[in-house]
């Protein structure tokens, strides 16, 4: 039935700031109310409550302002949540989603993962038995808009001659973060991540820097700035007597420019350094796109002397005869994998699978984004032989991280057993 209520009721807790609203979409009516009281009781002001998708749908093409969060189930009388997730991001700013379901968890999860793919925001998900004390706690201090609106409002896409500043004011550089052999528990090298700063000194990170380079045609000169001051960092290193390489992310459009890799070879040249303590790394989408100059470009590397490692392994689903044919020397397994990968049966098979694989074609496996000593004990077991990730450090600016591997020398790293 449809059954859309309009209702706001006063809050019984203080609100710091805007009053958070929330729509709810679940076919079973009482829940519903008893989720909204929930709600209610943590600030949250419920604008419409509905059993049926029909109605929601109504609201949704109909309203300008959508709530920032919509609490649904999956199964409906006249449909399913995936009718209405789809829906949901023909909408420029899509409220974040919250899955209230009694599905299996596989089905909650696949919900979860096409709002992920379909870039709505996730609130988090409750299944059986669903609880609505727990529900609205979960959502006490969720802040609507961390990836979506927000983001999308106070940062516009850098423009050309935002870009072109920045590289004349050489504010962009590389950020670096330790990877650490997981055997000797030492660190061996150091992933540079592109870093900026605009003139007014806030951080910009790669999601907005990297597209907006390639959008204007500046990405091979921004890697290249990269390149420099990674190179830099590795000799600095070195002739302090610490044995570390470092990487940098490179993608197939530049590494297809003949220009670009001889270049690359240049700058190793005159620092001096072996072009081996330096490993080019490219994602493995990038490295599945054309087989054919794939191959070529990634065996010209190699001749170059330069190390290759496929990154965000596990993602695109390469076929293993291709993957056979390109010479990497390291594979990292997706930090999407490893995230809670000890609670996840799903995950642990593929970081299983990855990490086998990898060994097995004798390369060096990492495991990206270890944040828990519950993932570091996982990824161990399943053979990776180093860990990247905040459980070891973040990234950080050049100069501090060459302090923090002095400090890390003198005292070596404590990983948990
Ligand atoms: P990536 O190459 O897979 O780099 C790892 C990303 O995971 C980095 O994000 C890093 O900060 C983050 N990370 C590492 N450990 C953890 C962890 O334990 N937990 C969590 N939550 N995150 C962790 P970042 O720096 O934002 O870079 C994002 C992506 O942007 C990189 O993913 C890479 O694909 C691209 N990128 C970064 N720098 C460059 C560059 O110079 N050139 C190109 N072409 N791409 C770059
Ligand atoms: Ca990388
Ligand atoms: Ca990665």
């Amino acid at each position: 039935m449809s059954a859309v209520l309009s209702d706001v009721v006063p809050i019984s807790q203080p609100v710091p700031t805007r009053r958070r609203t929330a729509w709810i979409v679940i076919s079973a009516s009482a829940q519903a109310q008893s989720i909204a009281q929930a709600m209610r009781d943590h600030g949250w002001q419920i604008d419409h409550i509905a059993d049926d998708l029909h109605s929601i749908h109504r609201l949704i093409t109909g309203l300008d302002a959508l709530p920032d969060v919509l609490i649904t189930g999956l199964r409906f009388a006249d449909g399913d949540g995936f009718q209405l997730i789809r829906q949901l991001a023909k909408r420029p700013h899509p409220p974040a989603l919250f899955i209230a379901s009694h599905q299996q968890r596989a089905v909650i999860k696949a919900a979860l993962a096409l709002a992920e793919a379909c870039r709505i925001e996730v609130a988090g998900s409750a299944e059986q038995p669903i609880e609505a004390r727990a529900i609205g706690q979960s959502l006490a201090t969720f802040e609507p808009g961390r990836m979506g609106r927000a983001q999308q409002i106070a940062r516009p896409p850098l423009e050309r001659d935002d870009l072109l500043s920045l590289l004349d004011r050489g504010a962009l550089y590389p950020w670096m973060q330790p990877k650490l052999r997981l055997s000797s528990q030492e660190v061996v090298g150091f992933e540079a991540l592109m870093r900026a700063h605009d003139n007014a000194g806030a951080l910009i990170l790669p999601d907005r820097l990297i597209s907006a380079l390639a959008c204007h045609g500046l990405l091979d000169e921004a890697t290249m700035r990269m390149a420099r001051q990674t190179v830099d960092f590795v000799a600095t290193a070195l002739s302090e007597g610490m044995a570390i390489s470092a990487s940098i992310n490179v993608s197939m459009q530049s590494l297809s420019n003949f220009a670009f890799c001889r270049e690359l070879a240049l700058i190793v040249e005159r620092a001096q350094l072996d072009p081996s303590w330096i490993t080019i790394e490219i994602t493995e989408t990038d490295a599945m796109a054309d087989m054919l100059s794939v191959i070529e470009n990634a065996a010209r590397i190699r001749m170059l002397g330069f190390n290759l490692a496929i990154d965000d392994f596990g993602t695109a689903y390469s076929s293993l005869f291709q993957l056979s044919r390109i010479p990497f020397s390291e594979l990292k397994i997706e930090r999407a994998f490893i995230s809670g990968v000890d609670e996840d049966s799903g995950k642990q098979a593929i970081v299983r699978a990855c990490s086998q694989l990898g060994t097995s074609l004798g390369l060096h496996v990492v495991a990206e984004g270890v944040e828990t000593a519950e993932e570091l004990d996982f990824v161990r077991q399943a053979g990776c032989s180093h860990i990247q990730g905040y459980l070891v450090a973040r990234p950080m600016p050049a100069a501090r991280a060459l302090d923090w591997l002095r400090g890390f020398n003198e005292l070596r790293f404590d990983l948990p057993n």
